[in-house]
């Protein structure tokens, strides 16, 4: 292993984020060393990602005492030892809700990079992880496609002449939906996402649109801009990953095949760009157009509960997350229907009662509410 290779631990190793960042690993060895694999409850892959990889620090669910023999070489780790261990030089955050704040926090207070693919760390404490990276002088590369494509924008731009981001959504399968028909639809239907091959969770929240709520949030974190400037439209290709728009009136997009692979490998590579063969390329030779409408906020109002808690601000955007988290899990049980999941958020939302400027325990605590009164809810609902 040349010695130069970055060192990385990829937290959430055998989620979908996870397996495309080792498909990358794969491809440029000389350049990676995998040191560190934290997975939750897929033991098994986490093995036999463990045996290839060889890391040091593993960590899974269900704890120290169940390491299989086989994995002697490695030491078992809780996630913050491993987001803060002197041997890891870059923590990908690809653990999916609540899992990955801690984490993300160790991580920057060690002053290590961080790749986020877990959004839901930005919607619930965006004020928090951003006041760590810039305390630590660390810059938080993001993995969401959206997120990659306006960061590739803005390189060698000033953020003082951004006038606007505009996201792009592939509107999920329903966007043409009706309400009625919207209220039949089952996990099964809502899990065959049309342009994007995802974890559960992000695949439901692509479906209800608070994926992209969720990535208003995340992008106004990331890029220090105001809501009022974070747009959003339908673009059902999805090729073009996002937009955005300077004051001048001129606008750069970014574009590639839907695949997650890209912004992966360059958050890993970053600042540069590496060929990679695997990476599936924009087919000039044959016809193609680009379609862009505004999405509904009425049909999905995911969307609008998302930007109205970002408005708020303090814990609000904490106990969406979190009361969506447990919405998905009830929707992908079959306990609740689809439009049910909005309803749930925007009662968890209504009672809440915000404390402002929230530190972490506050967050953790408007989190646990929103997630009892979720469970509650669901139960007197029902
Ligand atoms: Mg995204």
């Amino acid at each position: 292993m040349d010695h130069i290779a970055k060192r990385i631990a990829v937290l959430g190793s055998t989620g979908s984020i996870g397996r495309q960042t080792l498909e990358i690993v794969r491809v440029l060895r000389d350049k990676f060393q995998i040191v560190a694999l934290a997975a939750g409850r897929n033991t098994d892959l986490l093995v036999q990602q463990a045996l290839e990889f060889r890391p040091n620090l593993v960590y899974f669910e269900e704890g120290i005492s169940s390491k299989p023999d086989c994995l002697d070489f490695c030491t078992f780790a809780s996630l913050e030892e491993i987001a803060g261990h002197p041997n890891v030089d870059l923590v990908l955050v690809a653990t999916s809700g609540k899992a990955g704040l801690n984490p993300t926090i160790a991580a920057l207070r060690a002053r290590k990079q961080v790749a986020l693919a877990n959004k839901e760390v930005l919607v619930s404490a965006g004020n928090l992880v951003m006041a760590e990276a810039c305390h630590a002088g660390i810059d938080i590369l993001p993995v969401d496609s959206e997120h990659s494509a306006i960061w590739q924008c803005l390189r060698g731009e000033r953020t003082a002449e951004i006038e606007r981001l505009v996201l792009t959504a592939s509107g999920g399968p329903f966007f043409r939906y009706g309400h009625e028909a919207m209220s039949g639809i089952t996990p099964e239907q809502a899990l065959r996402h049309p342009t994007w091959q995802m974890g559960k969770k992000v695949t439901i929240d692509s479906a209800t649109l608070m994926n992209k709520g969720m990535e208003i949030i995340e992008a106004r974190w990331l890029f220090n801009v105001a809501l009022s400037q974070i747009e959003v439209v339908i673009h059902p290709g999805s090729v073009v990953h996002s937009l955005v728009e300077f004051r001048d009136g001129s606008v750069k997009a970014q574009l590639s095949p839907p695949d997650m692979r890209l912004p992966i490998q360059y958050a890993l590579t970053y600042p540069e760009r590496l060929p990679n063969d695997q990476l599936p390329r924009m087919k000039w030779d044959t016809p193609m157009s680009l379609s862009f409408e505004k999405p509904d906020w009425t049909r999905f109002p995911c969307l609008t509960l998302a930007r109205e808690a970002a408005e708020k601000g303090d814990t609000y955007p904490a106990v969406l997350s979190a009361a969506d988290e447990e919405a998905v899990e009830l929707f992908l049980a079959h306990r609740i229907g689809f439009t049910d999941i909005a309803k749930i958020v925007e009662a968890t939302l209504e009672k809440h009662e915000p404390v402002e400027n929230p530190a972490l325990e506050a967050i953790l605590e408007a989190d646990a509410w929103a997630r009892q009164f979720t469970a509650d809810w669901s139960l007197n609902k029902l």
